[in-house]
C-alpha cells in the first residue's frame, strides 16, 4: 500500500471493504455468497437483510454479469430447467415500476391473481435503495439511488397511489430539514481541490443564485481561478443585455433550445475555457450528463447563471427545491409497495413506521404468497407461447423456465431486444436507443458532524472532484425515523455524481456507453481513495481525522441510472408518435412494457405511470 493511501486511513478497518476488482471477479465466473459484506443491524443477526451490505452496492458484484454475458457478448445461457411454478404475471424487475405493475395487476385481475416479480439484484426497489448503516446502537438511514418524491408533478394515477400507501406529501414536507446542502449556518458551499485548482479552499455563504452581482464579484473574488477568468466570471454576472432582444419568438425559443450553452457563455458571456469548466460537473447529478452537452434553456431551467443574458431581471431565482423525503430516499416507497404484495414481510408497517419496520426478506419468496418476490433472478428470455409467456431466468448459475399468462418488462429497455429476440426490428431499435445515464451516489458513514458543524456547512459543491457534491445526511425525520439536525453523533456524507466519460466519446449514447464502461472498471479501492481524499482535504483543517473518523463505505454505483430524457442538442423532434420510447414500449403478444424508460423520463412517479399503462395493455 502507498504511504499516501497509509495516510488517508485506506488500511483501517472500516466495516467493509470489497478487494476484489468486479470485472476480474466477473471473468473468474465467481459468484459471490448471498450474505457476502452483511453488517447485521440489531435483531438481523445471521439473517438475509441486504440494506446493511457495504462496499460495492448500486450495480453490486454478481448482479449483472448474466445480462452482459447475454447483451455483450451474446454467450447462450445453460439449458433451462422447467420449474413447477405457474403464475398470471411475471414481472421482470423489482424496481418501483414493477413493483407498482403487481399492485395494478392486483386490481385488474383480482387479489388472487398469482405473480411473481424477478429481480437481479440481492435487494428490491431497484434505484430505490435503502442504506441502513449501525453504529454505537443507533442506526443511521442513507439513500443508495433515488431521492425524492417531485409530488407537483403527480398524475392523478400517482396520487391515488400514495394515497392508498398512506403517503401523506403534507407530514413529509413539515417532518424535514435536510436542505440538499443549502441550509448550513454558513449558506451553501464550494470546495475547491489542490488537483484541479492548485490549492484547497472552501467558500461558503454565496454562490451563483445570488441575485447581488456585487456580493457574488466578492465571492467570486476568493475563486482559486486565474486573474483573468475571475475578471471574466464578474463581467459575465453583472451583465444585464438580453440576447433574445428583436426576435420573434419562434427564433428566441430556437436560440436557446438550439444553442450550446457553454457556446453562449463564451459568445455573450465572455467566459473562456477555465471560467467555464467551473460549470462543466454541475449537473451531474441531477442530468447524468456533464453541463457541456447542455442547451441554454436546460441550463437556465436548472438555474445556471445566465438568465440575465435572456432578458430576466436575476441572475437566478433563490433555491426553492424541497421535493418530499423519506429518511432511505425513495426505499421506504418500495418497501410500502412491497408491504401491500406480501404484507407478512413486515406486519403492521403503515408510512408512518416504514422506515424502521423490519423487513423479513424469509417472507418474500413463498409458495404460500399470492405474490413472491426472487432476488438475485436474472431474466435472460421471455417468449410469448399460445397460451401466454415462457420465461427464463438465471439464479446462482441455474437456467429456470416457467409459465404465466402475461409479463410486464419492468427493467430497462436497452436489455429487453436481449430477452425478447422476437420483437420486430423497430422496437428492438428503439429500446437500444433509451441508453440510460450512469450515477453515483457513495456514502460515508462518520464518526460525527463535528467538523462541517465547525465550518458551519451541510454540503458542499466540488466542481473539480468525481463526485460532484457531498451531503451531509440528515434531518429527514419521517417515516417513524429520528436525525435531528442537533444531532452531532454518526452521520452518512453522500456523495453524488457520475463519471464523466473519457473525451474521445462525442455522441451522447456513446459518452453514456463510455462513462458505465469506466464506472465498472473502477474497484472499491479507487472510490475509497476519492472520497478519503476529499474528506481529508476539505474537512481535515476542521478537525476530521480521515485516518479514524470513516466508519463505513458504500458505493453505490448505477451505469443504468436516469432513463434517456430527450435533450435539445442530441435529440430529433421525432415526427408525432415516433419518438423511440413510444416505439420501445409497444406491447407484444402478452408481453407489455414498464419502467421509467418508457416514459423517457427519469422519475418515480413515471415508473409509476407507465407500469399502469402496461398492465391496462393486458387482456
Ligand atoms: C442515483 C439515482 C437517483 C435518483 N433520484 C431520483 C429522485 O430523486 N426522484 C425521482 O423521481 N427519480 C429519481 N431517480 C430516477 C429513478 O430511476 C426512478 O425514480 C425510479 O426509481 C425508476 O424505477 P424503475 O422501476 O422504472 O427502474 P429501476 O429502479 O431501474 O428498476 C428496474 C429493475 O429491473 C431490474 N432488471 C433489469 N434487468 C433485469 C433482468 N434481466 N432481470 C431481472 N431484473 C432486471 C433492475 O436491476 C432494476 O432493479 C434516480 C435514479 C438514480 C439512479
Amino acid at each position: 500500500m502507498k504511504k499516501t493511501d497509509l495516510e488517508l486511513g485506506m488500511g483501517q478497518d472500516i466495516t467493509r471493504r470489497d478487494f476484489i476488482h468486479d470485472t476480474g471477479l466477473a471473468a473468474l465466473g465467481l459468484c459471490l455468497p448471498l450474505g457476502a459484506f452483511a453488517s447485521a443491524g440489531p435483531g438481523q443477526a445471521g439473517r438475509y437483510y441486504p440494506p446493511t451490505r457495504t462496499g460495492m452496492r448500486g450495480s453490486h458484484p454478481g448482479a449483472f454479469e448474466s445480462a452482459h454475458a447475454l447483451a455483450r457478448a451474446g454467450k447462450p445461457f445453460p439449458a433451462p430447467r422447467d420449474l413447477d411454478e405457474t403464475y398470471d404475471l411475471v414481472v421482470v424487475g423489482g424496481g418501483i415500476s414493477g413493483l407498482a405493475a403487481a399492485q395494478y395487476y392486483q386490481k385488474k385481475f383480482g387479489q388472487n391473481a398469482r405473480i411473481l416479480i424477478l429481480e437481479n439484484h440481492d435487494d428490491f426497489g431497484g434505484h430505490a435503495k435503502r442504506n441502513e448503516f449501525h453504529q454505537g446502537g443507533q442506526m443511521r438511514l442513507a439513500l443508495g439511488g433515488t431521492h425524492n418524491l417531485e409530488y407537483w408533478q403527480f398524475s392523478d394515477t400517482v396520487n391515488a397511489m400514495m394515497d392508498e400507501l398512506g403517503i401523506d406529501i403534507e407530514h413529509l414536507l413539515r417532518h424535514k430539514e435536510f436542505g440538499y446542502g443549502r441550509n448550513g449556518e454558513n449558506g451553501p458551499a464550494v470546495w475547491f481541490d489542490a488537483e484541479t485548482y492548485g490549492q484547497n479552499k472552501l467558500l461558503t455563504g454565496v454562490d451563483f443564485s445570488e441575485p447581488d452581482p456585487e456580493k457574488l464579484a466578492a465571492w467570486i473574488d476568493e475563486f482559486p481561478l486565474s486573474v483573468e477568468a475571475r475578471e471574466q466570471l464578474k463581467r459575465f454576472v453583472a451583465m444585464r443585455t438580453n440576447v433574445l432582444e428583436g426576435m420573434s419568438e419562434a427564433d428566441a425559443e430556437a436560440y436557446v433550445h438550439g444553442t450550446r450553452y457553454f457556446d453562449f457563455l463564451r459568445e455573450h458571456g465572455g467566459l473562456g475555457d477555465e471560467a467555464i469548466q467551473f460549470f462543466d460537473s454541475a449537473n451531474d447529478g441531477s442530468w447524468g450528463v456533464q453541463t457541456r452537452n447542455l442547451s441554454v434553456a436546460e441550463c437556465a431551467w436548472e438555474r445556471l447563471p445566465g438568465r440575465q443574458l435572456l432578458g430576466e431581471d436575476l441572475v437566478c431565482k433563490a433555491w426553492d427545491y424541497s421535493p418530499a423525503m423519506f429518511p432511505d430516499g425513495n426505499a421506504s416507497l418500495a418497501r410500502l409497495q412491497v408491504h401491500a404484495l406480501i404484507p407478512n414481510v413486515a406486519p403492521g408497517t403503515n408510512a408512518h413506521n416504514v422506515a424502521v419496520a423490519e423487513f423479513d426478506y424469509d417472507q418474500l419468496d413463498r409458495a404460500e404468497n399470492t405474490v413472491r418476490l426472487r432476488l438475485n433472478s436474472t431474466v435472460v428470455n421471455a417468449a410469448n407461447t399460445g397460451s401466454g409467456v415462457s420465461v427464463t431466468y438465471i439464479n446462482d448459475d441455474r437456467a429456470l423456465r416457467l409459465e404465466a399468462r402475461h409479463c410486464v418488462m419492468a427493467c430497462y429497455h436497452v436489455i429487453i431486444p436481449h430477452l425478447c429476440p422476437d420483437l420486430p426490428a423497430a422496437q428492438k431499435e428503439a429500446q437500444k436507443y433509451q441508453v440510460k445515464r450512469p450515477l453515483l451516489l457513495t456514502n460515508v458513514l462518520i464518526r460525527s458532524s463535528a467538523a462541517m458543524d465547525k465550518l458551519g456547512i451541510t454540503g458542499a459543491r466540488c466542481p473539480g472532484r468525481m463526485h460532484n457534491y457531498v451531503l451531509m445526511f440528515k434531518g429527514i425525520n419521517t417515516g417513524g425515523f429520528e436525525h435531528k439536525f442537533a444531532d452531532d453523533g454518526p452521520v452518512a456524507l453522500t456523495f453524488w455524481g457520475t463519471i464523466a466519460p473519457p473525451a474521445e466519446a462525442i455522441e451522447l449514447n456513446e459518452q453514456m456507453r463510455a462513462a458505465q464502461a469506466k464506472m465498472l472498471a473502477l474497484n472499491f479501492e479507487d472510490y475509497e481513495r476519492e472520497v478519503r481524499i476529499v474528506l481529508r482535504n476539505m474537512l481535515g483543517p476542521a478537525g476530521f481525522d480521515v485516518e479514524n473518523d470513516v466508519l463505513a463505505i458504500t458505493v453505490n454505483r448505477w451505469p443504468h441510472g436516469y432513463a434517456h430524457d430527450y435533450l435539445d442538442l442530441w435529440d430529433p423532434d421525432w415526427p408525432e408518435g415516433e419518438a423511440p420510447h413510444l416505439i420501445a414500449r409497444r406491447p407484444f403478444g402478452n408481453i407489455t412494457m414498464a419502467n421509467s424508460d418508457a416514459g423517457a423520463d427519469a422519475y418515480t412517479h413515471v415508473a409509476i405511470d407507465e407500469a399502469f399503462r402496461a398492465v391496462q395493455e393486458l387482456s
